[in-house]
């Protein structure tokens, strides 16, 4: 819960505000950008919501912040806002929202196939969004992309039942329960629509999942950055090896998708040329740092 009292002095006048508790995750800025923005090290109300539909966005993001960092002063009528997750990106593809702090504010995402649905990585074990899992067929596999967004992954894990994915590079502490590891560099067929593809480098076990031949869900190996408006890889937060997340995001060019979808930074997508192109000027890009 947000406290007014706390409420940063950046943000413009009015009902929504950002505290002094923020964490930076971003979150709030790609998914309300009418409404936040970065104000130094923090996010900030840069203008009020002047709509319903902007309204509705920003209380989005209010429910979504890790951190409960967003506050308004009115009360609103939240059953909508609530209900508005996991919300559609792309066809058969949800942003579960919620995101946790434990992940520092990672994106998850929901996939629903007949097979079973698949969970990449974790959010919170919020009960609205529990029950709509359920609703939507539960979740028959949770996929971690990486050891540091698993969050509530045994939570998940006990609720559903579900089978965890995560390679044996990023195995510790309490994911040493997970029920399957993945060895290697060389992609692994996880069922006719799923291919794990391990793409080292921001973490020894960093691996993306590449759904339907069209979304790529990258985990924090690559991402959209808006500043720079080209696809990009994290050189500040690369945690194991920048040389072998270069290597790695060459082999990632050998297979097609249309759609980039990160733990963190921006989502993007492109036709299946282009972002070949885009992800082979990326690690050109990697190979000059
Ligand atoms: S979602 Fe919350 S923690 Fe993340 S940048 Fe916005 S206010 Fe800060």
């Amino acid at each position: 819960m947000a406290f007014s009292t706390r409420r940063r002095p950046e943000n413009a006048a009015g009902d929504v505000y950002v505290d002094a508790t923020c964490i930076d995750c971003a979150t709030c800025r790609w998914m309300a950008p009418e409404t936040f923005a970065s104000a130094g090290d923090q996010s900030a109300v840069h203008r009020q919501p002047e709509t319903e539909a902007e309204r509705h966005r920003a209380l989005m993001a209010l429910v979504a912040c890790p951190t409960a960092s967003i506050g308004t002063v009115a009360k609103h009528p939240m059953e909508g806002v609530l209900a508005a997750f996991p919300d559609p990106v792309t066809a058969g593809v949800l942003h579960c929202g919620y995101h946790h702090e434990g992940s520092f504010g990672a994106a998850s995402y929901l996939v629903v196939r007949p097979e079973g649905n698949v969970l990449v990585d974790s959010p919170r074990f919020a009960k609205p969004l529990v029950r709509r899992l359920e609703e939507l067929g539960g979740v028959h596999t949770m996929f971690l992309t990486h050891r540091d967004d698993v969050a509530d992954h045994a939570r998940f894990a006990a609720h559903f039942g579900c089978e965890r994915v995560l390679h044996a590079g990023d195995v510790h502490g309490d994911l040493h329960a997970v029920e399957r590891t993945l060895e290697g560099v060389d992609p692994i067929r996880l069922a006719d629509d799923l291919l794990a593809i391990p793409v080292p480098g921001h973490t020894r076990g960093s691996t993306c999942l590449l759904w339907d031949q069209r979304v790529l869900f990258s985990g924090d190996h690559v991402a959209w950055s808006a500043e720079l408006e080209q696809v990009y890889a994290f050189r500040t937060a690369c945690w194991h090896d920048w040389d072998v997340q270069t290597a790695s995001m060459h082999r990632l060019a050998d297979h097609p998708f249309e759609w980039i979808l990160p733990g963190h930074g921006r989502r993007c997508t492109f036709p299946r040329d282009e972002m070949r192109t885009r992800i082979l000027d990326v690690a050109a890009w990697m190979e000059r740092r």
